[in-house]
C-alpha cells in the first residue's frame, strides 16, 4: 500500500464487538469525523474512532471508505468517551450507544412526517385566517345591525334584535369550534409567549435553602456529586435554578434532566421565565429536526440550558458546567429496551466525570442506591427538611374498602368517606387529584357464567376493556379487538363471552371508569383524566396539565404520571384508589417503590398555606408498606434514617443491590420449548464460565410475571455480582460467554443483557 493510505477504525451503529478498519486515500480524516462506509453489503454512516492505526487483518481485505459525510458535524472525544463508558458498564456495543445518540435511521421518516405536519400546519393557518376573517365580519355585522335597528326603530325592537344576535353568536361559536379543531394539537397546543422580562426574575432563597445551597457549593468545590434529599415543596427547583444561573454566569452550560416529558412541560414555563431563549427543551419524542436544532444550539458556543429526558445526555455538549438530575429515584430514568439499557441518573454521573462538570441529584424520596453512595462517601448528602410555604404535613387517612363494603359504605369504587372528603375539598375551593395505577375502563373482563377471562393471543396477560371504542386491548403488545354485543331477553345489551356466550363483565375499575363514576358523583365538578390514553400528543397532555394548574379543572384522575414532580397550587386532596396494585410483591424493590409513589403523591398536595389530606383506599390496610410509609412520613425528611437503615440492612442480608450488582440475562423465543432448552443451556455455560471465579452467582432460568409478550416467550437468568475489584472482570465474563453462546448455538438475536434492571 502506498503511503497516502491511512488506516482508520470506525464505529458503526450496530451490535458489533469490534470497530472495523477502513482506509482513506489522499484525504485528511480526524477522529470524530463522520464517514460513509460499506459493511456486510450495506452502507452506514459511522464515526472515525482512531486514525493511523495498524491494520489487524490482511491489508488487501480492507476496504476504502465510500466518502466523508461533509454535511454532518464531527463527534467530540468526550462524546465517544461517554459512549465507551456506557457500553462497558451496560454490556452493550459502542455502536449501539452511537445509534442511540445519533438515531440516523429514524431521521428520514421523521423528517417526512415533520414536513407533512408543517404543510398541514400551513394549510391550517390559512384556513384559520379565513375563518377568523369570517368571524370578524360576523361580529362587525352584529354591531352594524344593532346600530341601524336602534336608529330606525328605537329600543322597542330589542327583542327581535336579541334573537338575531343569538343566531349570529351561535354561528360565531360554531366557527370558533371549527378554528380550534383545525389548530394543530388542539386549542392549547402552542405555548403562549412568555411575557415576563427575563432578567427581572430574581430568586431569593429562604434561609434553609441558602444553607443547603452553601453546602452544595462546598461539595462542588471538592468535585463531589451531591444528593439533595429535600421534602416535597422544599423548593428544590429554586435551588437548581440558582445553581444553573451561577453556572451560566460563569460562562458554562447546564443540563437539567427530568424522568418524564410530562414533568418537563410544567418546568418549561418556570424555567423560561428565568432563562428565556437560553432554554432549549429536548427529549426523545421530539422530531429529528428539533433534535438537530438543539444539537446546533449546544454546539454553537452560545450559553445554553437544556431541559430534557435521558436522551439529552447524548447531545453534543460543550463546556458543560452543571448537570441536574431531578427526581433521581424515578425508574423512568432507566431505558429497558433497546440497548443501551442505561439509567439516565447513573449515566449523568459518568458524563459529569468525563466533562468535569458538577452534578446534583435531587429527590424527596431518594433511591437506596444514592443513599448508599452517600453513606460510603461517594456522594455528599444535603438535606432540606422544611417546606418553603411552611404548610403542615398533609394528614393521611387509610380507608379499608373491605370493611366499608360490609358496612355498605362503598359507592362503586369510591367510599362514602372519600366522597365526603372530596365534597368538602371542592366546597372550600380546593382541587382534587385521584391516582389509580390502571388505565382502561376495566383492567380485566370475566364471564359471569363460566368464569372465562379473555387473554391476549400474543401475550400472557388478560385483556382490558376500553369503553370509548368498545374494545378489548392488550397493554403489552397493543393488540385490540372490537367487542360485539347482543341483546338479552329483557332487552339489555351485553358483551357475550367468546366461550359460552353468557355475559362478560368488567372486574375492577380503571381510570376511565373512575372518571365516569366521578362525573356521576360530582356533577358540578370539572373533571379530566390524564393517562397514556388521553395524553396522546403534546397538545392534549399539555392542556390537561395547564388546565389543572390554572384551576380550570377541579378533579384530575390519572395513572402514576400524576404523582410525579408537579406543583399545583390549589391541590388540597389527593387519593389513591385500589392502592393494592402498588403492592405487587414480585420484586425486591416493590416496597421501596410503593413507599416512594405514596410519598411523592402525598407531596403533590398542601403545597401552599392550606393543609392537605391524603386518602388511601385499600383492601389490605395492614400491609407493612403503609406502616412504613406512615412511620416514614411522620419523620422530618423523606426517608426516615431508621427506615432507610432497615431497608439497607435487608438488602445487605439478602445480597441485593446496592450491595451487589444485578445483571438480567433475558432470553426470548417464539417457541416455548426452545426458550426453556436454550436458557437451561446458557445457564450451564455461564456456570462453567464462572467456575473458579468468586463473587458471581446465577439463578436458574425463571419466567417473569408476564412470561410471554408479542409472541415471544421470556426467560430470565439473573446474575448477582459482588461489588469488589473483580466486578468488571466478572461482567466481561458474562458478556463473552453470551457472545460465544450466540455464535456456537446460532442463537443471535434472542439474548439481551440488562445491567441494573429497574
Ligand atoms: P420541590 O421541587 O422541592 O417539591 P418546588 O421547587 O416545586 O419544591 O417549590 C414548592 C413551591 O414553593 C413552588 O411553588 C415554588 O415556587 C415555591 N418556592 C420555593 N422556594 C421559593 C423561593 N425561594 N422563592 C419563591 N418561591 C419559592
Ligand atoms: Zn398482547
Amino acid at each position: 500500500m502506498s503511503s497516502t493510505h491511512t488506516y482508520i477504525s470506525v464505529i458503526l451503529p450496530l451490535k458489533l464487538e469490534w470497530e472495523p478498519c477502513y482506509f482513506v486515500c489522499g484525504q485528511d480524516v480526524a477522529a470524530g469525523q463522520r464517514v460513509k462506509v460499506q459493511f456486510a453489503g450495506k452502507e452506514y454512516s459511522g464515526v472515525v474512532s482512531a486514525t493511523g492505526i495498524e491494520p489487524q487483518t490482511n491489508p488487501s481485505r480492507i476496504k476504502e471508505i465510500s466518502g466523508i459525510e461533509s454535511g454532518l458535524e464531527p463527534v467530540t472525544e468526550e462524546e465517544i468517551a461517554l459512549w465507551r463508558q456506557v457500553a462497558k458498564y451496560y454490556l452493550c456495543s459502542v455502536g449501539e450507544v452511537y445509534k442511540a445518540a445519533y438515531p440516523a435511521s429514524k431521521i428520514s421518516s421523521e423528517e417526512k412526517l415533520a414536513r407533512k405536519a408543517s404543510r398541514q400546519e400551513e394549510r391550517a393557518a390559512k384556513e384559520i385566517a379565513r375563518l377568523e376573517k369570517k368571524s370578524g365580519n360576523i361580529t362587525k355585522r352584529i354591531q352594524q345591525r344593532q346600530d341601524s335597528l336602534c336608529r330606525k326603530h328605537g329600543p322597542d325592537v330589542m327583542e327581535r334584535l336579541k334573537s338575531e344576535i343569538i343566531r349570529l353568536s351561535e354561528e360565531l361559536s360554531a366557527l370558533q369550534d371549527e378554528i380550534s379543531a383545525i389548530r394543530p394539537g388542539g386549542v392549547n397546543a402552542q405555548l403562549p409567549e412568555s411575557t415576563i422580562e427575563h432578567d427581572s426574575v430574581k430568586i431569593v432563597l429562604s434561609d434553609a435553602q441558602q444553607a443547603a445551597y452553601t453546602m452544595i457549593k462546598e461539595a462542588f468545590a471538592q468535585s463531589k456529586p451531591v444528593l439533595l434529599n429535600g421534602v416535597t415543596g422544599s423548593g428544590k427547583t429554586e435551588i437548581y435554578t440558582s445553581l444553573a444561573e451561577d453556572t451560566l454566569a460563569k460562562g458554562r452550560n447546564v443540563l437539567y434532566l427530568v424522568p418524564e416529558i410530562a414533568i418537563s412541560r410544567q418546568l418549561e414555563y418556570r424555567l423560561q421565565e428565568i432563562f428565556g431563549d437560553t432554554l432549549s427543551v429536548f427529549h426523545s419524542a421530539e422530531t429529528a429536526i428539533h433534535r438537530r436544532e438543539v444539537a446546533s444550539v449546544t454546539r454553537s458556543g452560545k450559553p445554553y440550558i437544556v431541559l430534557g429526558t435521558r436522551s439529552a445526555l447524548f447531545l453534543p455538549h460543550r463546556n458543560l458546567g452543571l448537570i441536574i438530575v431531578d427526581e433521581e429515584h424515578d425508574s423512568s430514568y432507566k431505558q429497558d429496551s433497546p440497548a443501551p439499557r442505561y439509567n439516565g441518573r447513573d449515566t449523568a454521573v459518568m458524563l459529569s466525570g468525563i466533562t468535569g462538570s458538577s452534578i446534583i441529584l435531587g429527590s424527596a424520596t431518594p433511591s437506596l442506591e444514592s443513599l448508599y453512595n452517600c453513606r460510603y462517601g461517594r456522594f455528599t448528602e444535603v438535606r432540606l427538611t422544611e417546606r418553603y410555604y411552611k404548610s403542615l404535613d398533609s394528614d393521611i387517612e387509610i380507608i379499608d374498602t373491605n370493611a366499608e363494603r360490609r358496612k355498605r359504605g362503598m359507592s362503586g369504587t369510591f367510599s362514602r368517606k372519600l366522597i365526603g372528603h372530596i365534597e368538602d375539598a371542592l366546597r372550600e375551593g380546593g382541587q382534587v387529584m385521584i391516582l389509580r395505577t390502571r388505565r382502561s375502563y376495566s383492567p380485566v373482563l370475566q364471564c359471569t357464567s363460566c368464569g372465562y377471562i379473555p387473554k391476549c393471543p400474543h401475550c400472557n396477560v388478560s385483556l382490558s376493556y376500553h369503553r370509548d371504542r368498545d374494545r378489548m386491548k392488550c397493554h403489552y403488545c397493543g393488540y385490540h379487538v372490537q367487542m360485539p354485543f347482543v341483546y338479552a331477553p329483557d332487552g339489555h345489551p351485553y358483551h357475550p363471552c367468546p366461550r359460552c356466550g353468557n355475559e362478560l363483565k368488567g372486574l375492577g375499575a380503571g381510570t376511565q371508569k373512575i372518571e365516569e363514576e366521578a362525573a356521576a358523583l360530582f356533577p358540578d365538578a370539572r373533571i379530566a383524566r390524564l393517562d397514556s390514553d388521553t395524553a396522546q400528543g403534546r397538545g392534549s397532555e399539555n392542556s390537561i396539565i395547564q388546565g389543572f394548574s390554572k384551576g380550570e379543572i377541579d378533579i384530575l384522575i390519572g395513572t402514576q404520571i400524576v404523582a410525579k414532580g408537579f406543583d399545583f397550587k390549589g391541590l388540597t386532596l389527593v387519593a389513591v384508589l385500589q392502592a393494592d396494585t402498588l403492592l405487587g410483591a414480585q420484586d425486591f424493590r416493590a416496597d421501596e417503590r410503593a413507599v416512594q409513589t405514596l410519598e411523592q403523591f402525598r407531596g403533590r398536595c398542601g403545597r401552599r398555606e392550606r393543609k392537605g389530606l391524603f386518602v388511601i383506599q385499600t383492601a389490605q390496610p395492614d400491609h407493612p408498606v403503609y406502616r412504613q410509609f406512615i412511620q416514614d412520613s411522620s419523620s422530618t425528611a423523606g426517608h426516615a434514617p431508621s427506615y432507610t437503615n432497615e431497608l439497607l440492612e435487608e438488602r445487605k442480608a439478602f445480597g441485593y443491590p446496592p450491595f451487589t450488582r444485578i445483571v438480567n440475562i433475558i432470553i426470548k423465543d417464539k417457541y416455548e420449548s426452545r426458550a426453556d432448552r436454550m436458557s437451561a443451556k446458557l445457564h450451564q455455560s455461564l456456570g462453567n464460565a464462572a467456575f473458579g471465579k468468586s463473587g458471581m452467582i446465577f439463578t436458574p432460568p425463571f419466567s417473569p410475571f408476564v412470561s410471554k409478550v408479542a409472541d415471544e416467550n421470556i426467560r430470565i437468568i439473573r446474575a448477582s455480582i459482588n461489588k469488589d475489584k473483580s466486578l468488571s472482570a466478572n461482567k466481561a465474563v458474562i458478556l463473552a460467554t453470551i457472545s460465544s453462546f450466540e455464535r456456537t448455538e446460532h442463537y443471535t438475536g434472542h439474548i439481551a443483557v440488562n445491567v441494573d434492571p429497574a
